[in-house]
């Protein structure tokens, strides 16, 4: 077995290998106290610190103003579907919701439990294969929040100009920490950790501190995000791990100088990719080229048996995870912040060499 594969998958996915060799050091014994990071308590000084720097990275990385709260949160970005109607949605008013794909769907299902749900705009017909543009769609003017979904992690589409609302309700798993932003153009951004951020086990929430106040007194403690902006997340046992190799990430990426810095290198993967895409026709990429995404690359080959032979092949040579969502099919290179160049010249070759043989 090589020392180390390109891995294409959507997350859990690619972390950059000195995180890894940090976190598997601090598990064992962090900063040599005699203690692993994972033994040690949530309460404890050392830990309290870890949270506070993460934050505080974050904070400076995204430029979040001061009247937002940062909170790590269990249950994956899935809760936050339920979590983000529960707190902002009141059972006679409307909520406004932008169909992109599984992940908005699935957002829908989980809002239509706790109020009315207008779909404003849905690209369902065809295969989302595109996100809106601003008056593609309009918003009730009674909407509560609109909600959408940055980048569409399944189809390979991805918003390069934001929709506008009072209470824009982001999901942003997919494309976090990938590009600038301008939070205070948001009421709330979560993203679950594991493709941009870090391992499996936390979703980040940035919420404006207005909408704190807007929380019905009658919900469950652990799904009120003033439960855990009061706590500074240490309501309960907050997913210790997955906080500490998030701040290693932060760290990596404030290394290598921010987000702007990671925002070209993106672009510059991103393009060497559906470059190889587009000068031929025996590749075809899925999403709209207005829509393209720079973190999931997705596209197909004439058959869906060359589909299944370019991606056994690849996964031989070490070009791994490649297999598209079973929704979908066809391929999907996930290329987020910490996948290497490398991976991305190393796959154009492959699929070069690849058409010459079965083209
Ligand atoms: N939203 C998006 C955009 C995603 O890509 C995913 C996971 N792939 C989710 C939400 C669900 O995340 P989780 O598994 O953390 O619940």
């Amino acid at each position: 077995m090589p020392d180390r594969i390109f891995n294409f998958s959507p997350g859990p996915a690619t972390l950059p290998q000195e995180v890894l060799a940090q976190a598997a050091k601090d598990i064992i014994n962090y900063n040599n106290k005699g203690i692993g990071l994972i033994e040690m308590s949530h309460r404890s000084k050392d830990f309290i610190a870890i949270t506070d720097e993460t934050e505080a990275n974050l904070r400076l990385l995204l430029s979040i103003p001061a009247n937002y709260k940062v909170l790590f949160l269990q249950g994956g970005a899935s809760t936050q579907f339920a979590m983000v109607p529960m707190n902002l949605l009141t059972s006679d008013k409307t909520a406004c919701y932008l169909n992109t794909g599984v992940w908005s769907k699935k957002a829908i299902k989980e809002a239509k439990l706790f109020g009315n749900v207008d779909v404003a705009y849905s690209s369902e017909s065809s295969v989302f294969d595109h996100v809106p543009q601003q008056g593609d769609y309009t918003v009730p003017a009674e909407a509560q929040y609109l909600y959408f979904v940055s980048n569409n992690t399944i189809y390979g589409t991805q918003y390069h100009s934001f929709p506008s609302h009072e209470t824009l309700v982001c999901d942003m798993s997919s494309d976090i920490l990938s590009t600038p932003i301008d939070i205070s153009k948001f009421g709330i951004i979560f993203a679950g950790a594991q493709k941009n951020m870090g391992p499996a086990g936390c979703a980040v929430v940035i919420i404006r501190d207005d909408l704190l106040d807007r929380v019905p007194e009658n919900i469950p403690t652990m799904f009120k995000y003033k439960t855990h902006a009061d706590s500074g997340s240490m309501y309960n046992t907050p997913p210790c791990f997955a906080i500490h190799t998030i701040g290693l990430v932060l760290k990596w990426l404030k290394g290598l100088g921010g987000i702007s810095v990671m925002d070209a290198m993106n672009q510059e993967k991103a393009d060497l990719l559906y470059a190889a895409i587009d000068k031929t026709d025996f590749y075809k990429g899925h999403a709209k080229v207005s829509s393209r995404s720079r973190m999931n690359v997705t596209f197909n080959l004439p058959t869906p048996e060359l589909e299944a032979k370019f991606i056994t092949e690849a996964t031989a040579i070490g070009l791994d995870g490649l297999k598209g969502h079973r929704s979908v099919g066809g391929v999907r290179a996930s290329i987020y912040n910490a996948f290497p160049k490398q991976g991305i010249q190393q796959l154009v070759q492959y699929m070069d060499e690849f058409e010459k043989k079965n083209g």
